[in-house]
């Protein structure tokens, strides 16, 4: 049997920011698909810049980055778009829930970019909403829920257009322990039916947990636990 295709390939990527910070230095990393992955390292080392290269967010300013093994850097911005809006789902430690929009919609909101009817909208997000164990909460507004309900309301909208990558970071941060591992349990049970994901964070005994840790400091990749990760 082949080996699966990656669906990330970054290669020498480095990123300057103006005003002289270099926030990553010549780094390579190759994610295949359906791995569950760790960025780990301190603040300021880099982790989010390089989540943001690697969800197309942001563009490396020299070395290159393959998302799906379309080369990014011959993309216009909205060729980029389509491809993040069909191949990636994102979820931050803030949630970024609109105040005052209803959960459906919050999350069907996912689908705005896809080209999606609404009504198909609106059924794909009671599924994604299932999915994160939250179909009696529909209705409800952000500041009705709880702060493990609305990371698992931002993870429903980041993969109800079933996206092939899903990238977190730092998606327990906001959370008591108790919710941070009911998250990271629908991260590894995303995973496990097949999404990819790349995850930032502090936590040593999450990042402990995860098959494979990537460990950044001052922007260099420093170790990479996964066998094929140490060649790139
Ligand atoms: P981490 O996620 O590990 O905390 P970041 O990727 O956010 O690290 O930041 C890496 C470095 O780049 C830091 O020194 C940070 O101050 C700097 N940085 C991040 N974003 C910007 C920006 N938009 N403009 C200038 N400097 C930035």
């Amino acid at each position: 049997m082949s080996a699966p295709p990656p669906i990330a390939v970054l290669d020498d990527a480095s990123k300057e920011y103006p005003g002289g910070v270099t926030a990553l230095r010549q780094v390579s990393l190759r994610i295949t698909r359906g791995e569950l992955v760790g960025i780990v390292g301190p603040s300021g080392s880099g982790k989010s810049t390089l989540l943001n290269i690697l969800g197309t967010l942001d563009r490396p300013t020299t070395g290159s980055v393959a998302i799906d093994g379309h080369a990014v850097r011959s993309l216009g911005d909205a060729e980029l778009s389509a491809l993040r809006a069909r191949t990636i789902g994102f979820v931050f430690q803030q949630f970024h829930l609109a105040p005052g929009v209803p959960v459906l919609e919050a999350v069907a909101d996912g689908l705005l970019y896809s080209g999606t009817r609404r009504s198909e909208r609106l059924v794909r997000a009671r599924r994604a909403l299932d999915r994160v164990g939250l179909s009696h909460r529909t209705g409800h507004r952000p500041h009705e829920l709880s702060g493990g309900e609305r990371q698992r309301v931002a993870v429903a909208r980041a993969v109800v257009g079933d996206p092939l990558l899903l990238l977190a970071d730092e998606p327990t941060g906001n959370l008591d322990s108790a919710s941070g591992s009911g998250v990271m349990d629908l991260l590894r049970e995303l995973n496990g039916v097949g999404t990819t994901v790349v995850v930032i964070t502090h936590d040593r005994d999450i990042a402990a947990s995860l098959p494979r840790q990537v460990e950044v400091r001052d922007g260099v990749k420093v170790a990479d636990s996964s066998p094929a990760g140490a060649l790139s």
